[in-house]
């Protein structure tokens, strides 16, 4: 059972969660200038402490002056994004007793579930926990389709609402529109803070466990965790997506088209677009149904965008939503079923699939997936296939090719991929913990991504409690307890 929050405290003031944190006493910041005090604007007058500095006679660089970051926030678990990964971590973490904020870059919570307007969640089928209960909400206070799918297929802007509700209750602290930019690494190889940047300036915020739910691994990576990216040295990544919303289509007279009514709806509608002159970056373009007059759409690829470059996002993202529109249009001219087809909203985030790897204490490997590998510390059955989306145009390097013919046997995901290697106090959930570029491709999916945060958000809470690291914790002893 969940210990309740006095109980938690109890048992970890015994431990770290009281002791001081040496490495961030400034006793100097007493007899600091005024103007270095504070960076945050003043929320009431929006008066700003302004930025002082020089740009160094090249030209190329910007010497910003030394500035007091104030803190923002102290709790036990500070968990990081707050897509399907960070809200698994977040409730789980909280429900474990654990005092609990989410920080969240997009203005809502879901990640690429809501801001990417993903609207399928898959591998979910065999999960218990958090993501049923998800699948049972989104079911029931959904649409016919969200509840004949049994929750999987869902409306973004109801899961907002859902995911919001379900925090709020749990007593989540949550700061949305708010970018991980910097993290603090103490002498004995634990992150202390995590430094934030947002309307309300450059805030610091203090935890004793992290999770980075980010994706990207940009809090791991900003603690100084080693990490992959990509397919090889030379970081090939998957191909990003913008999602689309579309409305002005019956239903039923484009039922052969919709991903849900069979496996050749995709070619189908392939087909479809290149005979009316439309040749879709993405060659499995996916329409869904998701309430009365409702749509969404992916058949968008845009190839070789760094995940880490927000001019080559922006680019992508700008080419992307034209795409979609012309290739609205471009059905739109076709007639038929498809003369009242329009657009309803794109995403405001591309769907980016891949970021960074961070190493963790276990790396899940292809051959893994392959061979079905079960783990003594197993969170979660996973049997998503290998899904490489074409790293460019021309397809698939063979090595990939011959994977994805072997196929996946349903595997185990170990909790030590969850765990950091190199910093002891940060855990990691969603598709940014440890695995190679294969393995990625399947257990990324957000039916995996729920159960990893659910149980790094447990694993936090309880090291916590028993006064352990969470490389030092059971699974096995945390599942039971
Ligand atoms: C186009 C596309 C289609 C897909 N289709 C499916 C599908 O049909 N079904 C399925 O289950 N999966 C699908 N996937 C895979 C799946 O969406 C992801 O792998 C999954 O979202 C991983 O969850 P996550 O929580 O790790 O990451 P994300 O959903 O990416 O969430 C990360 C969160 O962290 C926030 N964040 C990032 N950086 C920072 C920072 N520095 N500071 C603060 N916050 C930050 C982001 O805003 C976001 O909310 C698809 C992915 C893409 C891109």
């Amino acid at each position: 059972m969940a210990p309740s929050r006095r109980l938690f405290l109890k048992s970890a003031a015994r431990g770290a969660l009281l002791a001081p944190i040496t490495f961030l006493r400034n006793d100097a910041a007493r007899g600091e200038e005024p103007a270095l005090m504070v960076s945050a604007p003043d929320p009431k007058s929006g008066a700003v402490k302004r930025t002082s500095g020089e740009v160094l006679p090249a030209g190329d660089f910007l010497r910003e002056e030394k500035r007091m970051i104030p803190v923002a926030g102290k709790s036990d678990v500070l968990v990081c994004g707050g897509g399907p990964a960070g809200i698994g971590a977040a409730l789980s973490a909280a429900r474990n007793g654990a005092k609990t904020q989410i920080l969240e870059f997009a203005g809502c919570l879901g990640g690429v579930w809501t801001a990417g307007l993903l609207t399928k969640i898959l591998d979910a089928g065999n999960k218990t926990g958090i993501m049923r209960e998800l699948l049972t909400a989104l079911a029931e206070q959904g649409s016919d389709v969200a509840r004949e799918t049994k929750g999987t297929v869902y409306d973004p802007e109801l899961a907002k609402r859902v995911l919001e509700e379900m925090c709020v209750d749990a007593g989540i602290e949550i700061q949305l529109h708010t970018l991980v930019v910097g993290a603090i690494v103490d002498e004995g190889n634990r992150l202390v803070a995590v430094v934030t940047e947002s309307k309300s300036g450059r805030q610091a915020w203090l935890a004793e466990r992290f999770i980075d739910c980010t994706g990207d691994g940009d809090l791991a990576a900003h603690a100084g965790c080693r990490f992959d990216v990509g397919m090889s040295d030379e970081c090939e990544c998957q191909p990003m997506s913008l999602m689309a919303l579309l409305t002005g289509l019956d239903p039923e007279a484009v039922a052969p088209y919709i991903r849900e009514n069979g496996a050749d709806a995709k070619p189908r509608f392939l087909k479809l677009m290149r005979e009316a002159g439309i040749n879709p970056s993405y060659h499995a373009p996916t329409l869904r149904h998701l309430h009365d007059g409702i749509f969404s759409l992916m058949t968008n690829h845009e190839y070789g965008v760094s995940a880490f470059d927000a001019a080559a996002i922006s680019k992508a993202t700008i080419n992307a939503r034209r795409e979609v529109f012309d290739i609205v249009a471009g059905l739109k001219k076709r007639g038929g079923p498809w003369a009242n087809i329009a657009v309803v909203a794109t995403a405001e985030q591309i769907g980016v699939r891949e970021g960074r790897r961070i190493k963790g204490r276990y790396t899940l490997t292809a051959e893994d997936l392959a061979s079905g590998m079960r783990h003594p510390q197993a969170i979660a059955r996973a049997k998503f296939p290998f899904d490489v989306h074409a790293l460019e145009l021309a397809g698939n390097p063979e090595e990939v090719e011959e994977y994805r013919k072997r196929g996946v046997k349903s595997y185990d995901i170990p909790y030590p991929a969850l765990v950091s290697a190199d910093v002891d106090n940060l855990l990691m959930a969603g598709r940014c913990i440890s695995g190679d570029f294969l393995a990625h491709s399947s257990y990324r999916v957000t039916g995996n991504s729920v159960p990893m945060g659910e149980a790094a958000g447990k694993a936090a809470a309880l090291s916590i409690q028993q006064q352990v690291m969470p490389h030092q914790l059971e699974w096995k002893t945390a599942q039971s307890g």
